[in-house]
């Protein structure tokens, strides 16, 4: 039995002070008894299109360690699909949820002093062009605003976005998405969406290498709008990195040069960062690695860190395209997920955050790097920050993806305890994005699990 020392679960101020133990590598069964019993009746009330997980219903969680209903624990690395930016139920995220819960929790688009707060607090830590905040609650809902106020102020009904993109399960975001399980069999998307292929070096669309591509793939884009467009493009829609389509990073500098490329044709660019945003990639905002600037950004997911919220920020003059009572939500910045949120950009910045993914990343993704040489069935490790992916394949001569080996591993690491979730293009890739509260010695752990389901397939 191998033995792995590790400090005790808890909020990072309580892991540096307790006292370490032992964590063994014992194998439990999954799904265990109370997991099992849950599933069946969930498939008989809910539908089958949910999202293919680990089969295990989960109980309660702290920082970074889930347990589900049978009392097993597990090393999260899904943050709950990169929501849980500050581990899951921070105290103080939950006590300012508790605090409201009990004074107001909706009043539809009244103001009230959380909001406005949640609106300005964002409006400082965003770039300075991106001025004005419309508070939301879901991130496909954002993407929504976001291509609604591009038609209106460009006047065109095109917009350019890339294969792989995923913006949202709503109908104007599957129109400028590029993934397949998003629009197969949905009939016509709406028109106007232009999609060009993303700069996913491990499997190049052009066959080429990076740098020697010199960014061929934006070069091209004149030659692909030419082709695909009625003259009517007004808008640019991108991820940072493609998270949902496999933590596909595209090199540095690639997103400096398709905002150039827009700049250059007068056409907005919007940046999705639903995902990437709050800390995930080791800055705030991913844009801020950089140094571009965009006219309108989509915030999601870690903004509420557990409470639905999202955002569209955008600049000024481009929202002054909307007459009053345009755009609404029943519950967008509603006071229970403004004063969350509020707390969570408060913790993101005395717990320095970002920066704690920026480098707890590095050493996770040098220790990944470390599996991949061991193991032939790691095509790729891959990311920045806490926001990584291994992409798994039949082997590194063909790249040939492997979903079956992917599910295998993540079933695998889950009985010895650690959590996590597949993504991808082709479902191959290993979602490794855990709370950026996670320290050296949980990820240590996170590598010992990883390399024992591995070395057992
Ligand atoms: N945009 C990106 C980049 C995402 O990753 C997601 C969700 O995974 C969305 C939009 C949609 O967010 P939601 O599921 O909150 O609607």
């Amino acid at each position: 039995m191998q033995e792995y020392l590790l400090f005790e679960s808890s909020f990072h101020i309580v892991k540096s002070i307790s006292p370490p133990y032992l964590m063994h590598l014992e194998k439990h069964q999954v799904p265990g008894p109370k997991s099992a019993e849950l599933l069946a009746l969930s498939k008989q009330h809910e539908p089958p299109c949910m999202a293919d997980q680990v089969p295990l219903v989960w109980d309660h969680a702290e920082d970074v360690w889930v347990y589900d209903v049978d009392g097993n624990r597990y090393l999260d690395f899904t943050s709950g699909v990169l929501v849980a930016n500050v581990g899951h139920s921070h105290p103080r995220h939950v006590e300012a949820i508790r605090r409201q819960a009990g004074r107001l929790m909706n009043c539809y688009s009244f103001p009230t002093p959380e909001r406005i707060q949640l609106s300005a607090r964002l409006a400082e830590i965003l770039p300075a062009n991106l001025d004005k905040i419309f508070l939301l609650t879901t991130g496909a809902e954002a993407t929504e605003a976001a291509i609604r106020i591009a038609k209106r102020y460009s006047g065109k009904h095109e917009i350019l976005a890339f294969s792989g993109a995923f913006h949202g399960r709503t109908y104007g975001a599957m129109s400028v998405a590029g993934s397949m399980n998003t629009r197969r069999k949905f009939g016509p998307a709406l028109p106007g969406g232009i999609v060009a292929p993303y700069a996913y070096c491990f499997r190049c669309a052009y066959d080429k290498t990076y740098p020697e591509c010199d960014f061929y793939c934006v070069k091209i884009l004149d030659r692909i709008v030419e082709s695909a467009s009625s003259g009517d493009l007004g808008a640019v829609i991108t991820e940072p990195y493609q998270g949902g389509a496999g933590f596909i990073n595209p090199p540095k500098g690639w997103l400096k040069e398709l905002a150039r490329w827009a700049q250059d044709r007068s056409l907005l660019l919007i940046v999705d960062e639903v995902q990437s945003s709050f800390g995930r990639t080791g800055k705030m905002f991913a844009i801020e690695w950089e140094d571009v600037k965009v006219n309108m950004i989509c915030i999601g997911k870690g903004i509420g860190s557990g409470m639905p919220a999202s955002a569209l920020a955008g600049e000024s003059e481009i929202f002054s395209c909307m007459e009053p009572g345009e755009m609404s939500s029943t519950t967008g910045g509603n006071p229970l997920s403004s004063a969350a949120a509020l707390a969570v950009i408060d913790i993101m910045e005395k717990e320095h955050l970002p920066e704690k993914a920026h480098e707890t990343g590095a050493y996770l993704l040098k220790r990944l790097n470390e599996l991949k040489a061991k193991y032939e069935c790691i095509g790729d490790a891959r990311g920045m920050g806490l926001a990584l992916g291994l992409e798994i394949v039949e082997n590194k001569t063909t790249k040939t993806p492997s979903v079956a080996l992917c599910r295998k591993i993540i079933l695998g690491a889950a009985q010895y305890g650690l959590m996590m979730g597949k993504v991808g293009i082709y479902g191959n890739v290993i979602r490794v994005a855990p709370p950026l509260t996670i320290n050296q010695q949980e990820c240590d752990l996170a590598i010992a699990i990883l390399d024992k389901a591995l070395s057992e397939l």
